[in-house]
């Protein structure tokens, strides 16, 4: 598999499965067979990663990357093995780091559910081409993960606004929201994953879709309380 298709998801469903760490192996930069150059989204999303790790308590240690061709055998057992060694040391996932297993569990699964948003949010960064090594710290900086996370947005649906006409429940691609006929339709959260297509396709005459940032979101209308009562033609 292309390292390229190694999505942030992965990474993290790994760490939430008990695995202690991830290696990720791609091809040498600019030695791409494709023109896609997929290796340069693997580093650029394991950077990525690594500051989401340090924001989760994680030790970055526990994700590497490495860059090596398909003649370079003994530069990947090398590189394997060296990274063994340095997890074996770590010990297990959150031992090290002070958190117990549930935290871990529970901040992965938050963070999870938050990737799609933080791709769209750093959808440019993820497609640089880093020239050099020198980069890669600056490409995703400490306050700008921890403000990213502090300003997670959410949609919200104004009850008082909302005509029931279904077209957000139609596009939503995470089945996120609750509806019916004449039912005034309702964000579930949990499933939610932001990626803000039911605030574009709301009709601007209802505009009935808010995105909240860094606030909490206002509970949703009680089930009881959701009919919309129409005027009857006469
Ligand atoms: S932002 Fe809207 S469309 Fe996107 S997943 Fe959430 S509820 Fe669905
Ligand atoms: S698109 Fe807007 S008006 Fe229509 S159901 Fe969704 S929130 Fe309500």
């Amino acid at each position: 598999m292309c390292s390229g298709r190694v999505d942030l998801s992965f990474v993290l469903r790994a760490f939430s499965k008990g695995i202690d760490g991830v290696f990720i192996g791609g091809c040498h930069l600019n030695e791409c067979n494709y023109v896609t150059h997929g290796n340069y989204h693997a580093l650029n999303m394991v950077l990525l990663a690594k500051r989401i790790m340090e924001h989760m308590g994680l030790n970055p240690d526990r994700l590497r990357i490495e860059f090596m061709s398909g003649a370079e055998a003994s530069l990947f057992v090398e590189a394997v093995n060296g990274f063994v060694n340095q997890v074996k040391k770590l010990g297990p996932l959150g031992v090290s780091e002070g958190i117990n297993a549930n935290e871990v569990k529970s901040k992965l699964a938050q963070t999870t559910n938050l990737v799609p948003y933080i791709k769209l949010v750093n959808r440019d960064k993820l497609a640089s081409r880093l020239k050099t090594p020198e980069e890669y710290d600056g490409l995703f900086t400490h306050d700008e993960i921890e403000k990213l996370f502090r300003e997670v947005v959410s949609y919200y649906i104004d009850p008082t606004k909302c005509q029931a006409c279904s077209t957000c429940l139609k596009n939503c691609p995470a089945d996120a929201i609750v509806g019916g006929k004449n039912q005034i339709h309702v964000i579930d959260q949990e499933k939610c994953i932001k990626c803000g297509t039911c605030l574009n396709v709301c009709p601007p005459r209802f505009g009935a879709v808010t995105k909240i940032s860094g606030e909490p979101v206002p509970p949703p209308i009680p089930k009881e309380a959701r009919t919309i009562a129409r005027k009857s033609k006469t």
